[in-house]
């Protein structure tokens, strides 16, 4: 197996590295690709999804997982799939869903890896009701630093150290999943567009249990009274007697072709306020209140995966996604950051906000019971100021910040988030004690 080097970048595109990369197409090809590490270490890179650097190792040896792509079986009858770690979320829902079978927890994009959700512990639109990805992991192997495969399940301490431990604890090669049954390929949508950011976060605290989805996106480029005026958006999936008669021939039928990609040709500033005024308009302009409107995958969950490459829209300087979580209980400090954003003059199109359910046993996992928000901030003049008076009020309000968003926080701040660090910490050296995983993000953030 040949490697080769390559400059990789997060979706953001802020912080390239280069390192020698290899692309196994077997467990026992990932088992030799670990003897090429050297003392820069190794790391294993999926979709390249997460916006900053953990999948990146500077000078080192970084383990490209998508040439691990079979799906070994689906069990439709007992609901399960046991698959490589290099499958795409998206390969997976498009072949489950002729069974009636669905992933419980999908993120904003389905272009990511299995060993990615995993590593970042993911969570989607449903989290207050389905919790986070490895919620719903019956079993992952793991390939440690010895070479060795382990078969971990939730009674392992390694499991919930590997759950968001963003690839520091080994490879994952293949994982078995639990899967939910629907009806149809189509959700059921309420939609509600509230004039401003108080009464969106009373709205959606609201009634959150009656629905599987709920998310809201608001405008950051509105102040006065409209601020954080808001479209909240929530749904079930829909049933066969929801759907109207010419959808019910075939209900399970999902057909998403990639229309567009976007080219690198955008200069920086293309995003600025004017540009951003015209979007957030026309975005609440387009989502009037209505009730059980029957929208497909891509309307519902993923309109951006329409777009290839649209991280290229924000210019080549890149951009950053904030996003935090913060304790039910402080949403005055929600509402503060969205003041900061504002008046700082920042423009982000993508503002997003939902409520968490229970968090899980997993040490470094992102989500907790709160409000999360995110949102993305074209590189400017400026930004890193911003992030910082933000740092200090998620931190001031007991949040953290997400670990596959983050590109610029410090060590303190990331220690002070994850009060269990040090256990994770512990559990991680016991199975690499010589510390061969690490990556960019590991060593900024001293991770290890
Ligand atoms: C448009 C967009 C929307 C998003 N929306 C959401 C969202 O709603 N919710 C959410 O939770 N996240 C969201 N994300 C973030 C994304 O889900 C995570 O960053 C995810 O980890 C990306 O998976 P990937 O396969 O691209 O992994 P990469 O970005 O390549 O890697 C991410 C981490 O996983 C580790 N990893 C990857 N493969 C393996 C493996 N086989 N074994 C061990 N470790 C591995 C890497 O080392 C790295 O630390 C979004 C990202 C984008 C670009």
């Amino acid at each position: 197996m040949d490697a080769e080097l390559r400059t990789l970048a997060g979706w953001g595109r802020t912080a390239p590295s280069t390192a020698r990369v290899v692309v196994p197409r077997t467990v026992q090809e990932v088992i030799e690709a670990l003897r090429l590490a050297d003392e820069r270490g190794v790391i294993a890179r999926g979709l390249g999804r997460a916006y900053g650097d953990p999948a990146q190792n500077a000078g080192g040896l970084v383990i490209d997982m998508t040439g691990l792509n079979r799906i070994h079986f689906i069990d439709a009858d007992a609901a399960i799939v046991d698959t490589d770690a290099g499958v795409s979320l998206d390969t997976l829902m498009r072949r489950l869903l002729p069974f009636g079978l669905w992933l419980p927890v999908l993120p904003g994009t389905r272009q990511v890896s299995v060993g990615g959700a995993i590593g970042a512990d993911i969570h989607g639109k449903a989290h207050h009701v389905e919790g986070s990805f490895c919620d719903h992991v019956a079993a992952m192997d793991l390939v440690t630093a010895d070479g060795e495969v382990h078969t971990l399940t939730p009674d392992d301490e390694l499991f919930w150290a590997t759950a968001g431990g963003m690839g520091l604890t080994g490879v994952v090669v293949r994982a078995k999943l639990r899967l939910n049954r629907v009806e149809t390929a189509y959700f059921k949508v309420d939609v509600d567009q509230i004039d401003n950011l108080d009464e969106l976060m009373a709205r959606q605290s609201v009634d959150d249990d009656k629905y599987l989805e709920s998310v809201s996106w608001f405008d950051t480029t509105v102040t006065g009274p409209h601020l954080g005026r808001g479209i909240l958006t929530r749904a079930n999936h829909a049933t066969l007697d929801d759907l109207p008669r010419k959808l019910r021939a075939d209900p399970l039928k999902f057909d998403a072709p990639r229309l567009l990609t976007i080219p690198d040709v955008f200069p920086p500033g293309m995003l600025n306020k004017l540009t951003a005024r015209m979007f957030c308009e026309l975005w609440y302009r387009k989502s009037p209140t209505r009730r059980n409107a029957i929208q497909n995958i891509t309307m519902f969950l993923h309109p951006l995966d329409i777009l290839g490459e649209w991280n290229r829209a924000y210019g080549p300087h890149g951009f950053l996604q904030y996003q935090y979580v913060i304790p039910f209980g402080q949403e005055e400090a929600v509402k503060r950051s969205v003041r900061l954003m504002v008046d700082a003059g920042h423009v982000s199109l993508l503002n997003v906000l939902k409520r968490f359910g229970d968090g899980n046993r997993a040490p470094l996992s992102f989500p907790r019971p709160g409000w999360t928000l995110a949102v993305d901030l074209p590189v400017r003049r400026g930004v890193g100021e911003l992030c910082e008076e933000l740092d200090e009020l998620v931190l001031a309000a007991g949040g953290r910040l997400y670990l596959a968003k983050e590109s610029r926080t410090t060590p303190e701040a990331i220690t002070r988030m994850y009060p269990r660090i040090d256990e994770w910490r512990k559990v991680r050296a016991d199975v690499d004690p010589k510390g061969i995983f690490v990556s960019d993000m590991a060593r900024r953030l001293r991770l290890t």
